[in-house]
């Protein structure tokens, strides 16, 4: 059966980007054709400023989301990174192999750093060894895939560089991964500024939809979505990122094809009323199921405990291989 391994950052509350892009498919998908791990990496988290209360009641929320949506214990393994060593042995090894230039390339660095220093703030060491800890994360359970929504592909691509380069300099250790996408809305963009990604951030934004927003707000939020200039609903990423971005949301949630949905609205506002109600539907049964769960806090706590012990048994004869291969 192939491995399958995906993550999720508790860096804020988790988005519509995030369930349509990756959990969606995870929990429809992954779960039932494979062995399969999701993680929530909370060391990825301490890459930038942070809370250390609120990353932890993050963490707790994103692995109670992900159970809502549909992740079966039975089925798949859940845990938390920082509850399984293995990661952050293996990183410093594959730090080892990387380099400092593959990582200055990475455009997510690039744009969080600038952030960073725009705000008169120091970038940490670790945002630019990021990706080297996501390559540990997916290497070391022998991954064969990665379902991910496609920001996340250059990151992909440097872990099957370094997995590479480390089976020729030391022999064969590691698996090389391939990325998987959903076929529609692999990026879900800002509803008030559809030129950049719906990213979770610490301000509550009009231009995120939040897997937790009531169902008065998720409306409000696609009603005010930025359209573009025109009043044609067609599906064009480049000269009309607004509407495409409601047209593939509506395919996501409701099924069928953003371009034939097109063909189906005459003016914006009847594109936004049935992307409301269809994004309203698809979170009603993973808010009432978020719901049960934190009913029942001491559940998630187990699943979270057993999960890690899994997960620990999988990962570590391949990191100590991986430590003996390079002669330690
Ligand atoms: P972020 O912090 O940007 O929300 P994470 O790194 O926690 O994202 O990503 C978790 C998963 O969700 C990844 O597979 C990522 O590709 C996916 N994802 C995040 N944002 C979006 C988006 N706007 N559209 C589609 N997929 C997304």
């Amino acid at each position: 059966m192939k491995r399958v391994f995906s993550g999720i950052k508790p860096t804020g509350h988790l988005t519509l980007g995030n369930y349509l892009g990756a959990m969606r498919r995870w929990s429809a998908v992954d779960q039932h054709e494979a062995d399969a791990l999701f993680c929530v990496v909370d060391l990825h988290a301490l890459t930038v400023d942070h809370d250390p209360g609120r990353v932890r009641r993050l963490s707790r929320q994103a692995a109670t989301l992900l159970l809502a949506a549909g992740l079966d214990p039975r089925l798949c393994t859940v845990f938390v990174q920082s509850h399984v060593d293995e990661h952050a042995r293996l990183s410093y090894l594959l730090e080892c192999v990387a380099t400092d230039g593959e990582m200055r390339r990475m455009i997510q660095y690039k744009e969080r750093a600038a952030a960073e220093r725009a705000r008169g703030g120091s970038v940490r060491l670790s945002l630019l060894t990021y990706p080297v800890l996501m390559a540990a994360d997916i290497l070391a359970y022998g991954t064969d895939e990665v379902p991910v929504g496609d920001d996340q592909t250059q990151h992909v691509e440097l872990t099957r560089d370094v997995a590479v380069r480390f089976n020729q300099r030391y022999g064969r250790t590691f698996v090389v991964p391939r990325t998987t996408h959903p076929e529609v809305a692999a990026r879900v963009m800002n509803l008030q500024d559809p030129t950049s990604k719906m990213g979770k951030s610490d301000d509550v934004g009009p231009g995120v939809v939040y897997l937790l927003d009531e169902p008065e707000t998720v409306r409000k939020k696609i009603m005010r979505a930025v359209t573009d200039s025109g009043s044609e609903v067609v599906h064009d990423r480049e000269a009309r990122p607004g509407v495409s971005n409601l047209l593939e949301i509506l395919a996501a949630c409701a099924g069928g094809d953003p371009k034939e949905l097109a063909g189906a609205y005459e003016t914006y506002g009847a594109l936004k009323k049935d992307t409301a109600d269809a994004v309203v539907e698809v979170l009603r049964p993973v808010q009432r199921k978020h719901k049960e769960l934190c009913a029942d806090p001491a559940y998630v706590e187990g699943v979270l405990r057993e999960g890690a012990e899994k997960a620990r048994e999988m990962a570590r004869p391949r990191v100590d291989a991986a430590y003996r291969a390079i002669g330690l």
